[in-house]
């Protein structure tokens, strides 16, 4: 069994986990791109309650972004000169053109999700990284009290 995100396979058990709606089952690195489904047939005699009230529910799942990692052509220059591969033969590998694969490793594109999965998945190798989106947390503003207030009158040109 493969994992439906990463497509690693799934050596124990896969995690069956919802994304927006779609069941996956996932590896136990990838469970936390979605929101666990609570499994109905939970072994009984397990004294261990795990209270899930640590957390505040959120409305809306965590947003992750997926970033090329920096340098990842030249991993994928590395990962195929590590295999002796030309251009050419890693380019019939993953199905695409070898101008696209000449490109990639000039860094001269930034590949398709797609591409970059296929690249992955044929390398074994991590081209991106996961980036939690950082809100910009709402600032604190210092409510003026009357007295602080101080008009400015804008000069006029
Ligand atoms: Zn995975």
């Amino acid at each position: 069994m493969e994992c439906e995100i990463c497509g690693k396979e799934i050596r124990y058990r896969p995690v069956k986990i919802i994304v927006e709606g779609t069941e996956l089952n996932v590896c136990s690195e990838c469970r936390e791109y979605g929101v666990e489904e609570v499994s109905t047939s939970v072994q009984h005699g397990i004294t261990r309650v795990v209270k899930k009230d640590r957390k505040p529910q959120h409305s809306k799942p965590m947003v992750f972004t997926e970033e090329l990692v920096e340098g990842f052509n030249e991993i994928i220059r590395r990962e195929r000169q590590k295999r002796s591969w030309s251009q050419e033969d890693l380019a019939k590998k993953i199905q695409e053109k070898e101008s696209l694969i000449r490109k990639i490793e000039n860094a001269e594109i930034t590949p398709e999700p797609e591409v970059i999965e296929k690249l992955e998945r044929l390398f074994e190798v991590k081209l991106r990284e996961r980036v939690q989106e950082v809100k910009p947390s709402p600032q604190k503003k210092l409510v003026p009290t009357l007295g602080d207030v101080v008009v400015i009158k804008k000069k006029k040109k």
